[in-house]
């Protein structure tokens, strides 16, 4: 079963890929309260599907798609303690969508992604299988809070549910741990950054072989810095594609050494970018790290591509990876 990770450029995906019609056949029945025998075929034969995409793609390090998240923060605001999930929500036009009401202490009382991580990795080929998690930061950020009136609060009790959840997948034999923060780029003002930073030392804090993974995207990632050079990561996972590269001139200014996270694919972009483009975005990376702390990746999830593009896209990175690893390492 053993899968060797390439030493050099190992490939690899944010988290989510299109949803099959199995997950949305899936999500209509959890809005009908259908968590049924039904309902979890589904939601496995979607897993199944996206992992056999992965591999004939041949990524290296894969997640399980999050088949069963329709919405990144209201999946965990659902499954923890303390929550309630809002009606729909007009946003603008005929986009609605529901927000997570905290209403009680968040905690933690079941386990919420274990179950999938461990089916993904029983298909997995033995190619390790990442777990990502929303963060305490973006699950707060994303919430009415209609009980703490106290953002540090809440997203230390945040950090502590999700911590537990971290610590039965740890257990179970995950091994990639990644937190998404998305909402950290959107305008964090320096205490946010603080505070993000403070609750990853909650729950990666005293992990030992494990590989700490953050994942931010878009927005004004420049204004993590300095700060986030001392986050309790091993792994800072980037969107750098969408915004040309200009991230990079930072990461050198820093010395940044961790690994890299190297987005190469725009996942708001439906052309399928050339194995010739991505070596030539990888080239790139090299002036920040050594390959072997270059892992290529989408800029995000791809769940908003249509499948056929997103699996183009990802056999066209695993190709050029495959190439840099002979021509540029
Ligand atoms: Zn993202």
């Amino acid at each position: 079963m053993g899968y060797k990770l390439p030493e050099k450029f190992v490939t690899t995906v944010v988290g989510s890929y299109p949803y099959f019609p199995e997950a949305l056949k899936a999500f209509r029945l959890r809005k009908q309260g259908k968590k049924n025998f039904e309902y979890e075929r589904l939601v496995r034969e979607a897993i199944k599907k996206t992992i056999k995409d992965y591999i004939s793609a041949g990524v290296d390090l894969i997640s399980d798609g999050e088949q069963r998240r329709e919405d990144m923060a209201v999946f965990f605001a659902e499954e923890l303690r303390g929550f309630e999930i809002s009606d729909y929500v007009r946003i603008f036009d005929n986009v609605y969508y529901r927000k997570p009401v905290i209403v009680d202490k968040i905690e933690w009382n079941h386990e919420i992604i274990v179950k999938d991580w461990k089916y993904a990795a029983k298909l997995s080929q033995g190619r390790p299988v990442k777990v990502t998690l929303t963060g305490p930061y973006t699950m707060y950020s994303w919430s009415f809070d209609k009980y703490y009136g106290n953002m540090r609060k809440a997203v230390f009790d945040l950090a502590e549910a999700l911590s537990h959840e971290i610590r039965i997948l740890i257990k179970g034999g995950a091994e990639y741990i990644q937190i998404d923060e998305p909402a950290l780029s959107t305008n964090p003002k320096k205490e946010d950054v603080i505070l993000a930073r403070e609750a990853l030392e909650i729950m990666l804090g005293r992990l030992h072989n494990v590989k700490r993974i953050l994942h931010i995207c878009y927005g004004k990632i420049e204004r993590l810095f300095p700060e986030i050079l001392d986050f309790p990561i091993d792994q800072l996972d980037l969107e750098l594609k969408n915004s040309k590269y200009i991230l990079l001139e930072l990461l050198k200014e820093f010395s940044f050494d961790k690994e890299l996270g190297f987005g190469v694919i725009d996942v708001h972009n439906e052309k399928v970018e050339s194995i010739e483009e991505i070596l030539e975005d990888i080239r790139l990376g090299l002036e920040i790290v050594p390959p072997e702390k270059i892992f290529v990746k989408p800029d995000c999830g791809l769940k908003r591509l249509k499948r056929e593009i997103a699996l183009a896209k990802l056999k066209n990175m695993v190709k050029a990876a495959v190439e840099a690893r002979e021509k540029l390492a």
